[in-house]
């Protein structure tokens, strides 16, 4: 077990890229100006790996401004020109694959497996495919569709985009800000979490190594009432793109609003996860667990809510607490461990006390702790199942964002598909069924901007991820994304050259 105070070049070999600072301006690092600091701290031991000065609003206006500059030669780049840029800044996140995958396990807890298999991975793909989607700019045929004209729409990127990511996905989120919206021709101005902000410096430093000019992508590290909204309300950012919670997200949503920016906001999760009488049981209770627990259940589209028709409730509780004691807890450069700690103390805290509050109305049936012994000085919680919880209760309705799922049990389909669909949220839903028929009526009824048959959790770059309801709107990944960060000028001319055009009748009345 890795012991504080012993943080080795082993666990954080990027560490000397990080001397001159967190804030990353027209392609140079740099220290904060806001005379505050702010530790990155390593959750499985607590202990402090990086402190760093965080930015002050002139950070933010300089970023802003480097972004300004460079836009005009970033926005009159060819397709092919990005698209290169992006397939050699895709090779050189590969070369650096691994110093990622440590800097993202040490500041987040993540399993160095996961970092490895999926976060760094997938990330390198979106890079691969973003640099596909530059150049494949969609839109309506250019044509006569008033007689005495052509009409043709031109896809033009939007100026400066001002990005915010939270910490528990920081690698990955802050390549769902940044590919879109730089393919497309914008430059960008991104706030990692203050938690996080390693490998959102790594990614923009692979950027410009990369060839991607000075100040296309730029970092500030930040506080979110500080950097954050200095950020969505500047004058010179032409778009805000959020990802958090929702409380945030309206918070942000007013400050935009107020200065008309264009507004994306991926927000909170509830996920269901619906089991039919007819599903196989053994791969329901395996998808759960492994829904339940990825990334310690720190993930918006998590499994957070199973509801299990009645014949199967019983068997399939029993399951999965089994199946949850089989995971292993511990260090996440360990190579048996399948489960880190949460990101922070604070939000362990926070985790156990929805569970704490929930043992007055409902029973933990298994975790429900953290676990004592070499793991105590970190931010661990015990993979935790609870039943017999109200649907309007705390523990079904809010975010916990940890290692918690609630089983609740069915009787109709009617039943189950509408306590599914019963929380504000609506980013993800699961269903277990061999019926086609009941797979199709799910697939139509839940109401989330994704839906899984027989699995949870999976995504891919060619697909949309994002929310319906509380969860936000905007899609990230995919060309949907990609849409979203260009804006669509409408060009008409006219092919007459008259000078009276007919339409001026309405002007001049019927003098010619
Ligand atoms: P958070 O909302 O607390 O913080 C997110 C980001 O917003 C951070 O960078 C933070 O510094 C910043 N921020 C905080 N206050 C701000 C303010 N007043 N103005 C501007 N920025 C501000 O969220 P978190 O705890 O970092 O992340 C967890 C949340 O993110 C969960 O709710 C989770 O569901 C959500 N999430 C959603 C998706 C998705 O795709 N929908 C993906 C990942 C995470």
């Amino acid at each position: 077990m890795h012991k504080p105070g012993t943080d080795t070049p082993e666990r954080f070999p990027a560490r000397d890229r990080f001397a001159e600072g967190a804030q990353f301006v027209a392609g140079r690092p740099a220290p904060g100006t806001s005379g505050r600091t702010h530790a990155v701290t390593d959750p499985s031991t607590g202990e402090e790996v990086y402190r760093y000065e965080l930015a002050g609003e002139s950070d933010v206006d300089a970023a802003v401004a480097a972004a300004r500059a460079a836009f005009p030669g970033w926005a009159a780049a060819t397709p092919g020109e990005r698209s290169d840029a992006l397939n050699r800044f895709a090779a050189v996140l590969a070369d650096r694959a691994e110093d990622f995958a440590r800097a993202e396990s040490l500041q987040c807890g993540k399993p160095l497996k996961l970092t490895r298999e999926f976060d760094v991975p997938g990330t390198i793909d979106n890079t691969a495919f973003f640099a596909g989607a530059a150049r494949q700019l969609q839109g309506q045929s250019a044509g006569e569709y008033s007689g005495d004209h052509t009409s043709y729409v031109r896809r033009e990127p939007i100026g400066v985009v001002g990005s915010i990511a939270p910490w528990n996905y920081p690698l990955q989120m802050a390549a769902w800000k940044v590919l879109p919206a730089v393919a497309a021709g914008n430059t960008i101005v991104l706030k990692p979490a203050e938690l996080t902000p390693l490998t959102s410096l790594l990614f923009a430093r692979a950027a410009v190594d990369a060839g991607i000019p000075d100040g296309v992508i730029n970092i500030v590290s930040g506080t979110g009432p500080g950097a954050g909204e200095r950020l969505v309300g500047h004058p010179d950012v032409a778009m805000t793109s959020f990802t958090g919670s929702t409380a945030v997200g309206r918070r942000v949503a007013e400050i935009a609003t107020a200065t008309v920016k264009r507004l994306h906001l991926e927000l909170g999760g509830k996920a269901p996860f619906v089991v039919f009488d007819d599903a196989d049981l053994e791969a329901a209770a395996n998808g759960a667990v492994a829904g339940a627990l990825i990334n310690t259940g720190q993930d918006c589209t998590a499994a957070t809510r199973a509801y299990v028709q009645r014949p199967l409730y019983e068997a399939f509780v029993e399951r999965t607490a089994a199946l949850m004691e089989t995971v292993r807890l511990g260090d996440p450069f360990a190579p048996g461990t399948d489960l880190g700690p949460l990101v922070s103390h604070a939000h362990r805290d926070r985790v156990a006390g929805f569970v704490d509050r929930a043992r007055a109305y409902a029973t933990v049936v298994t975790g429900g702790e953290a676990p004592g012994g070499d793991l105590r000085s970190g931010a661990y919680y015990r993979p935790t199942l609870v039943t017999g919880a109200a649907q309007d209760s705390e523990i079904v309705q809010s975010e916990i964002f940890g290692p918690v799922l609630v089983v609740l049990p069915f009787d109709t389909d009617d039943e189950g598909l509408r306590l599914a669909n019963d929380t504000p949220y609506g980013l993800a839903a699961s269903a277990w069924t061999g019926n086609v028929y009941r797979a199709q009526r799910a697939t139509r009824d839940l109401r989330a901007g994704c839906v899984w048959i027989n699995d949870h959790i999976p995504i891919i770059s060619e697909m949309p991820h994002g929310g319906y309801k509380a969860s936000g709107f905007g899609k990230d990944m995919s060309a949907y994304s990609f849409e979203e960060y260009t804006q669509v000028k409408h060009v008409m001319f006219d092919n007459t050259a008259v000078v009276r055009k007919d339409w001026h009748r309405t002007v001049f009345g019927d003098r010619h």
